[in-house]
């Protein structure tokens, strides 16, 4: 059935000269390798055709992939066809001109709250989209074109959403076409310098964050980044919210979150788990994503404590109706 669907992407891909490639807003490795992978495949693969990325914000963590494209009116959007990649609802889909498009497809890996597109690809159990887009390369290898500089932004979002390739969604074939691109030259002591060294300061923030870790009864770690505190250090939001992996080693805190004031007063949330979901927790805090890593955003401090309130009760459920948990 995917074999199908993605041979009925690649034919859509074939009938337009012009092909947008959007992605989600706040982007990470995955949302940057995927669309500028995809990108570069299809733009070796057919020269003569335009194929843009056109996004509304971009990320400093993974800036060293280089640039997107320029913004283009709306009239551009019109005659073309529209990728999504990795985004699993239309309202996070960075660029809302996405719905000009003449027709759209979706391709993602997150759980599937939204159906949309003309065509849709979407398996929640891959470890990341760039795994997906890595397939759909693989499988039509005879038709499609790659080289060292795709392979490096697909093997980038494999590496960052797979834990480097340490979570559950992990299988053989998520290792076998890394090891693909791998084949392929993939300078690794570059890619994991420019992904995993950190500035002096967020030394000295990790230094000050480890000690205001703080846990509730049944063992949830969490962490509260003030905008304030934010402003003393010189840190961004997107570099604050790091400071969610910091936890990720505490045993018996099954559930971690990192809650990090924005600039506008919204609080986003990073909720990260093992053994226990935590999706359906960040959908009641009108967020999403995966069973053990997911996002939401809260208003409030009364919002705060409500979800931490109920992060507690989820693990002090868990805790109570299984044994093997560490
Ligand atoms: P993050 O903590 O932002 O890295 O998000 C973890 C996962 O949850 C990623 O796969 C995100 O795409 C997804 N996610 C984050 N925020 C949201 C949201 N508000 N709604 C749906 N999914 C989200």
């Amino acid at each position: 059935m995917n074999t199908q669907r993605m041979r009925d992407i690649l034919e859509k891909i074939k009938e337009y000269d012009r092909i947008v490639i959007f992605r989600h807003k706040r982007p990470d490795g995955d949302a940057v390798g995927s669309t500028k992978g995809l990108q570069r495949i299809l733009q070796l693969t057919y020269p003569e055709k335009e194929i843009l990325l056109l996004n509304c914000d971009y990320s400093d963590y993974v800036a060293f992939l280089g640039k997107e494209d320029e913004p283009r009116d709306d009239a551009f959007y019109k005659t073309a066809l529209g990728i999504v990649v990795d985004t699993a609802t239309t309202d996070r889909i960075s660029n809302p001109k996405y719905a000009l498009c003449k027709e759209l497809i979706k391709i993602d890996h997150h759980i599937e709250k939204e159906h949309y597109g003309n065509l849709s690809w979407v398996e929640e159990e891959r470890s990341s989209a760039c795994e997906m887009i890595a397939k759909f390369y693989y499988e039509f290898r005879n038709e499609l074109q790659i080289d060292l500089e795709a392979a490096t932004y697909v093997y980038t979002g494999m590496v960052t959403d797979s834990g480097r390739f340490r979570f559950r969604s992990v299988s053989g074939e998520t290792l076998r076409l890394a090891g693909m691109l791998l084949d392929m030259g993939i300078d690794t002591d570059h890619l994991y310098a420019n992904l995993y060294l950190d500035n002096f300061d967020m030394i000295e923030f990790k230094g000050k964050i480890l000690r205001r870790i703080k846990r509730t009864q049944s063992g949830v770690a969490y962490l509260y980044v003030s905008r304030s505190m934010r402003k003393k250090l010189g840190l961004s939001a997107e570099q604050a919210g790091m400071a969610v992996s910091y936890m990720d080693s505490i045993r018996g805190s099954l559930i971690w979150l990192a809650f990090i004031e924005s600039d506008d007063g919204t609080v986003r949330v990073r909720l990260r788990s093992r053994f226990v979901t935590v999706s359906e927790l960040a959908e009641i805090y009108s967020g999403g994503g995966h069973a053990c890593a997911a996002g939401a955003t809260v208003h409030s401090q009364r919002e705060v404590r409500a979800l931490l309130r109920d992060a507690d009760s989820l693990l002090r459920e868990y805790k109570a109706t299984h044994e093997d948990w560490l």
